[in-house]
């Protein structure tokens, strides 16, 4: 009996896994694929990353630093509203190198990981969890005292217990130009229904251009025009969802979500690395496998902790869809120097940010 079964080894289920096995509980991950592949995600992160990972990693993880963002109302070469600071705002890291380097770390605290390994299904019982997984010798069943469903916006987990979804899965998608580029600048473009299309200098990586919008809306297509605007043809495209929650509940009596799973994720850009590991953090300080009980105590410390910043980036987020006039007039009313962080909208209300406005 294992004491944690954690499904999928993202960000969120390495960084659980380490913290569970570090405590001295008998943990397994399982993931489906390879961990790290396939890429679909930016790697566009505050300066909090480097708090997750150890100080020999940024070699091999920093790809560019971002110090500002133009907001265009319009696609490529329109008219930009500038929003900077006079330090770093984020870092462009390799998303792929991340995730090893997290599961390594859990691996060096002591926990199993089994690549090439998907779970199927599980049932709950009052004192266990069986869990069926797919493997490359077969199928075979585990038990365990607790799972966490750290299995992405698409959780099989969360499915298979009846947890609710959240509210909105968008559809993002992403392409690559070779050309180097260590600008300090991101590109955001308000031209796509409810949310953005970007453009990401990543040093010597090159610039990535993505959107992402509601399902339904051709993202392809939309892609294409906007790429076109910039006049780059990308390459290695890829994509995937984007949960915009989070549900109301993410946990049942032995089973827990965390991560996209749980919808832990920036409503007004997406991201979720760090929130997802911050909820797997919670969860490292809360719950006791020997005791489910303290399952409410993790939806509580998650909730305390996120909730407020997921709660105002739907805000945030809703400014995506006025109308133009008064998109522009908000911009220019707050453009130039900012002093807030860009995982904590609540920062908007700070002292840095009052001092940022007043300054100009
Ligand atoms: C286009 C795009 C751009 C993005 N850009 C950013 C960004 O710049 N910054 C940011 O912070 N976030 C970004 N995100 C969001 C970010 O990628 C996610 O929030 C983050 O990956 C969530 O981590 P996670 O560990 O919860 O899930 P994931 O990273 O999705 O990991 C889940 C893991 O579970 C595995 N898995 C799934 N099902 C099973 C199963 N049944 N059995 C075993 N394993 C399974 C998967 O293979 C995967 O490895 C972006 C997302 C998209 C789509």
């Amino acid at each position: 009996m294992y004491d944690l079964v954690v499904v999928g080894a993202g960000p969120a289920g390495s960084r659980l896994a380490r913290g569970f096995a570090a405590a001295g509980h008998d943990v397994v991950v399982f993931e489906q694929g390879d961990v790290g592949t396939p890429l679909a995600c930016s790697g566009h992160v505050s300066t909090d990353i480097w708090e997750f990972v150890p100080d020999d990693a940024r070699e091999r993880l920093f790809q560019n630093e971002i110090t500002g963002a133009r907001f265009h109302t319009g696609g490529p070469g329109s008219a930009a509203s500038h929003f900077y600071k006079n330090e770093a705002v984020s870092n462009v890291i390799d998303r792929v190198e991340l995730d090893r380097t997290l599961a390594a770390l859990a691996v060096d605290a002591g926990a199993e990981l089994r690549e090439g390994h998907t779970v199927v299904d599980l049932t709950e019982f009052r004192d266990h969890v069986v869990v069926t997984v797919r493997g490359p010798d077969g199928t075979r069943t585990h038990r365990t005292r607790l799972v966490a469903g750290c299995d992405g916006p698409n959780s099989r987990v969360r499915t298979a217990v009846g947890l609710p979804e959240p509210g909105e899965l968008l559809h993002g998608v992403l392409g690559f130009d070779d050309e180097p580029d260590d600008e300090a600048f991101v590109d955001v473009h308000l031209t796509v229904p409810r949310f953005f299309a970007w453009r990401i200098p990543r040093g010597d990586a090159g610039v990535e251009y993505g959107l992402a919008t509601t399902p339904g809306e051709d993202v392809n297509e939309r892609f294409e025009r906007f790429t076109r605007g910039y006049g780059v043809e990308t390459d290695r495209r890829c994509s995937g969802l984007i949960p915009i929650g989070p549900p109301e509940r993410v946990t049942t009596g032995r089973v827990f979500l965390v991560g996209d799973a749980a919808g832990h994720n920036k409503p007004f850009t997406g991201g979720g690395i760090l929130y997802g590991m911050t909820a797997a953090d919670c969860a490292v300080a809360t719950v006791d496998p020997a005791d489910p009980s303290t399952l409410d105590a993790y939806e509580e410390r998650w909730r305390a902790e996120l909730a407020a910043e997921i709660q105002l980036g739907h805000l945030v987020r809703a400014a995506y869809s006025f109308p133009e006039g008064l998109q522009r007039a908000g911009m220019a009313l707050f453009e130039g120097e900012i002093g807030v962080h860009m995982d904590r909208p609540t920062t908007l209300f700070s002292r840095e940010q009052l001092r940022a406005l007043l300054s100009r």
